[in-house]
């Protein structure tokens, strides 16, 4: 089954959700705990809402967000799924959050408090700090967060329904194993408790001492990491081309004429630029595939648009170009686009700007 490019207009991401729900399966069997699919920032720019409800149909079995904002989202659109939110400040109003049982990540005595005070006995998920240094509570401030949090609890007005942190350095393993012990003496001042999680994707797949009683996975749902593992990338992205022509040899191309023709040339105009979420270090550097290769990005990349030196290909104004794809023909991967922006491909999936229509593979017209 060949995309068909009539219902592709100037250019659009589509999502695979077949491909999520593989990669939710696989994690789930492969860890062997429960999973949280980590849905923030949009599903990591998928869709929110349609991500949820496909993770769930496929063995995850928590969601995870960072904004009261975006847990009323998915209350809003029907999910009842227990979900955890993180990002918080004390002094935010969390009555919509709690009445509609979301459960709140904490990490102070000032959070644990302004909770407490609305007396509706929340969900909490006291956060440690095992060495990221961002939330959670140090070692020293623990024992002072469990010990409020604990007397709450027992007045009925929270519940303490997990305790957690977050890892630092994932993919080197030699980090990990001295951040777990760090997260079992926060556990042990804790005394016991339903949820203990720590592991995000890399450490779900990789360390089996990480995962507790349940992973949160985000980047690989999206399977969008150095292919690994049978991780199948979710996300592509395509345009059309909006303009053709043939130039001679020593044409300059694009702002400042960074880039150079060696001989006479076809350029292809691409109606995606950084306004879109392709990262301007991409210039001169990425490449894009079409008509079943790759070729490079000449120029620097502007804010609608950039150019593409495709020699002496035919092609017409209308033709797909593929900026990145699950890779199996050749096509570039998020990853090398993360690579050739020095960045990891989280944000280049995050960074996909709201130009640019989604679409799902089930939506799609076919040859
Ligand atoms: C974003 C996030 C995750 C997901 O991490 P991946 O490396 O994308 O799997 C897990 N936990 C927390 C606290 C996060 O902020």
């Amino acid at each position: 089954m060949a995309l068909s490019t009539t219902c592709l207009s100037r250019a659009e991401t589509v999502i695979d959700l077949a491909a999520i729900a593989h990669n939710t399966r696989l994690i789930a069997e492969a860890s062997g705990t429960a999973v949280m699919a980590v849905v923030k920032a949009d599903a990591f720019g998928h869709g929110m809402v349609p991500v949820a409800r496909t993770v769930l149909a496929n063995g995850a079995t928590w969601l995870g967000v960072t904004t009261s904002a975006e847990a009323a989202e998915l209350r809003n659109a029907g999910i009842n799924a227990p979900i955890l939110s993180w990002m918080h400040l004390p002094d935010e109003d969390f009555t919509h959050a709690i009445r509609n049982r979301v459960d709140l990540g904490v990490s102070t005595v000032e959070h644990l408090d302004a909770i407490a005070a609305l007396d509706a006995s929340a969900y909490v998920h006291l956060k440690a700090d095992t060495g990221l240094a961002r939330n959670g509570a140090t070692a020293d401030e623990w024992r002072d967060l469990v010990r409020v949090a604990r007397k709450y609890e027992a007045q009925g007005m929270i519940q303490v329904r997990g305790i957690w942190s977050h890892l630092h350095s994932a993919e080197d393993p030699a980090t990990v194993p001295e951040q777990i012990s760090r997260f079992q003496e926060a556990l042990a001042v804790a005394g016991p408790v339903g949820l203990r999680h720590l592991a995000n994707s890399v450490a779900a797949l990789t360390v089996p001492e990480s995962r507790f009683d349940m992973v949160r996975a985000g980047i690989g749902i999206y399977g969008a990491e150095a292919r690994q593992f049978g991780l199948r990338p979710a996300m592509s992205l395509r345009a059309r081309a909006i303009h053709v022509k043939r130039v001679p040899a020593g044409t300059g191309v694009s702002y400042r004429h960074d880039y150079v023709t060696r001989q006479d040339t076809t350029l292809l105009l691409v109606p995606l630029g950084f306004a879109d979420g392709v990262p301007r270090l991409a210039g001169n550097r990425g490449e894009v595939w079409f008509r079943g290769a790759r070729y490079p990005i000449a120029g620097r990349i502007a804010m609608d648009q950039f150019v593409v030196d495709i020699s002496d290909t035919p092609a017409s104004i209308g033709d797909e170009v593929v900026l990145f794809g699950p890779g199996d023909d050749g096509e570039p991967t998020v990853q090398d686009w993360a690579d050739w922006a020095l960045t990891n491909p989280h944000e280049i999936l995050t960074g996909i700007g709201p130009r640019v229509p989604r679409r799902y593979t089930k939506e799609l017209c076919f040859d």
